[in-house]
């Protein structure tokens, strides 16, 4: 079996996570292998700013120190597993959260939704309000009682 990864990507059905998944657990070589998990978690972190995992693979092999090497693959699946799962990430136990670029995006976003929803409920009470004095006006030229 080829010890490089230009040697095992040139082997028919291997890809870039499974040519540094090799390299990592049977070579011990310093290399973060990007699964779902770990692309997932660097893109919401900000770490990388990749469409796809072997990009995010590309980013993070530019980017990281070379102390986060040897055991990023390790900490990065099990932060995805445990805090940042893919359908409800546990932002509020999660200890980079300050960090976060799409939690600050997800907290734009609620901001934009709550004003949204503060607007419609000050515009519908106005709405009410001038109908009620509107009615009020119609009734008194009418000359009826109000209700
Ligand atoms: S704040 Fe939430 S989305 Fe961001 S890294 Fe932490 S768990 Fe994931």
């Amino acid at each position: 079996m080829p010890n490089t990864r230009e040697g095992l990507l040139s082997m028919p059905g291997i890809g870039r996570k499974c040519a540094d998944i090799v390299m990592s657990f049977t070579f011990g070589a310093d290399v973060i292998a990007v699964d779902t998990h770990v692309h997932r978690v660097c893109n919401r972190i900000g770490l990388t700013d990749a469409k796809s995992a072997d990009k995010t693979a590309q980013q993070l092999e530019e980017r990281s120190p070379d102390w986060a090497l040897r055991d990023g693959h390790f900490w990065l699946i099990q932060f995805g597993k445990r805090i940042c799962t893919a359908r409800s990430p546990k932002c509020d136990l999660c200890p980079v959260a300050d960090l976060c670029l799409w939690l600050k995006v997800q907290q734009k976003q609620d901001q934009a939704h709550e004003q949204r929803n503060q607007n419609v409920r000050h515009f519908q009470l106005r709405h009410d309000q001038e109908g009620a004095q509107l009615d009020g006006e119609k009734r008194h030229q009418l000359c009826l009682p109000r209700l």
